[in-house]
């Protein structure tokens, strides 16, 4: 699998043919090209916006459905914040969500080097964590 955590820069065109088994139409190139672009955690919505300006012919409904299998084939993140739309992020790795109350903008955290949950939690006795979602709220102070 082609690394698209650290590469902003891919354009999509440069994309394989195929992703995790999904088939990559050029709708699907160009929504994932948009989520890794400015990675701030977009809402269907906003991934609409920023791909006509490449596909001006595509759908709400097209992209909605691209989300969906991007999602159900772990090339990006569903993000879910209180009841607000849904965001997507293509950082697959463990981490969590911060949301600054004062811009509302999502920023990724990760757990201190060689930090376990069950480090922090008291999670029953033989738990297996399975998925992580964990959303932070909150400012950076003065700065
Ligand atoms: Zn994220």
């Amino acid at each position: 699998m082609i690394s698209l955590a650290n590469n902003k820069d891919l354009k999509p065109e440069d994309f394989p043919s195929d992703i995790e088994g999904l088939r990559m139409t050029r709708q699907r190139r160009e929504v994932l090209a948009v989520i890794l672009r400015d990675r701030d955690h977009p809402t269907a919505n906003d991934v609409f916006l920023r791909a006509q300006d490449r596909m001006p012919t595509i759908s709400l409904a097209t992209v909605y459905n691209c989300l969906e299998a991007l999602v159900t084939h772990n090339i990006v993140r569903q993000v879910n914040l209180d009841r607000e739309s849904s965001r997507y992020c293509p950082n697959l790795s463990d981490h969590c969500h911060f949301q600054d109350e004062a811009s509302g903008k999502i920023h990724d955290v990760v757990f201190k080097e060689g930090v376990k949950l069950e480090d922090i939690l008291e999670l029953p006795k033989g738990t297996k964590i399975s998925h992580l979602d964990i959303s932070l709220k909150g400012n950076f102070g003065n700065r």
